[in-house]
């Protein structure tokens, strides 16, 4: 078989009931673009028979292939694997959930055919999410734009087709702390939005929680931006301003007036106002250390403990052989 034109690359976590319908409504689009395709699932330490599923129609569809990691790493991870794995001109990323729309997929093609190396779903409505989430997405962007050294193109996910120029330029990106949207947006290339409705999850939940999308947020600003380290020292500055100022002030009214020991609260007060201060900095460096920890230990991205099907023709060792060097 010629190696394939288009490949997508679908993330699975625990999805078992979701991969039947997903490729009943997947395939018939694919095969109306191209015959050359080919889907790599990255099994991302399913514990449900997601793995087994995927095995099973591989067997009746050689163009399904998978990766199986050894553990869960992670959905920004599994679609570094996805692209470490994927043969094809064009690949595609998208949900396993049915919540991206398969037939947007021709219209990706389309816009690539004309010459677009990037092309991305943009969600035009969230109404389908919480009220604080997306207060919260919106406080994100914000920010970003503000600090983030590249603009990001609001409501973009995911969901996405990249020339294989731009899969390459991708891959050669080694950070452990992988905000794929800021790199999707970082490497640059000619790029376009299609708008399109997210659909409702068609089984299981969101793996998403709270608490894993404020983790994610924060990798996502502390990767593209060095602000927050930054801002100490004019916090800093401005507050040892204030100190010398209230200093003088004390001082000349002592000279003037007197003392009598007043003030005791606003002493704990500051006491504990700049104690907090300081630990949020060194927690906030903390956290940039521990970023350079991740990266100076230059483990493997993933570990993979089976490949199927046409990804096992990129790589057929156990071993990780994704081992990357920085290319300097
Ligand atoms: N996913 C994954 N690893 C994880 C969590 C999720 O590969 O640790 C996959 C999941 O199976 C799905 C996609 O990432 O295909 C999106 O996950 P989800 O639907 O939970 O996220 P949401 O749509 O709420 O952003
Ligand atoms: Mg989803």
């Amino acid at each position: 078989m010629a190696s394939p034109k288009l490949s997508v690359i679908i993330p699975v976590h625990n999805e078992s009931a979701n991969i039947a319908p997903l490729c009943e409504r997947l395939l018939p689009v694919l095969t109306r673009i191209t015959p050359a395709w080919e889907v790599v699932f990255v099994d991302d330490g399913s514990r449900d028979d997601t793995l087994e599923i995927i095995k099973t129609v591989s067997q009746t569809e050689p163009r399904i292939g998978a990766v199986s990691f050894s553990r869960n790493f992670g959905k920004e991870i599994a679609i570094a694997a996805g692209l470490d794995h994927a043969r094809g001109d064009a690949v595609v990323i998208m949900d396993a959930d049915l919540q991206h729309p398969p037939e947007m997929i021709e219209t990706f093609v389309e816009r690539w055919r004309e010459g677009f190396l990037m092309v991305y779903g943009q969600r035009t409505d969230r109404s389908d999410e919480t009220r604080t989430k997306r207060g919260f997405a919106q406080l994100f962007y914000k920010l970003f734009s503000r600090f983030g050294e590249i603009p990001l193109p609001e409501g973009a996910g995911d969901f996405r087709l990249i020339d294989r120029k731009g899969v390459e330029v991708l891959r050669t990106l080694g950070e452990k702390a992988r905000f794929s949207k800021g790199l999707y947006a970082w490497i640059g290339f000619k790029a376009t939005g299609v708008p399109f409705v997210v659909e409702e999850r068609r089984f299981g939940t969101t793996q998403w929680s709270f608490r894993k999308l404020f983790r994610f947020a924060f990798d996502g600003i502390a990767s593209f931006s060095t602000v927050p380290l930054r801002i100490w020292t004019y916090i800093g500055f401005l507050i040892s301003f204030l100190a010398i100022a209230t200093a003088v002030f004390f001082t000349i009214r002592t000279l003037l007036f007197g003392t009598d020991l007043p003030g005791f609260p606003s002493l704990i007060v500051s006491v504990m106002f700049f104690s907090g201060i300081q630990l949020m900095s060194l927690g906030i460096v903390g956290e940039y250390v521990g970023r350079i920890f991740a990266e100076v230990k230059r483990r493997p991205l993933y570990v993979v403990a089976e490949r199927i099907g046409g990804a096992a023709e990129v790589s057929s060792d156990i071993v990780p052989e994704n081992y990357r060097m920085r290319r300097a």
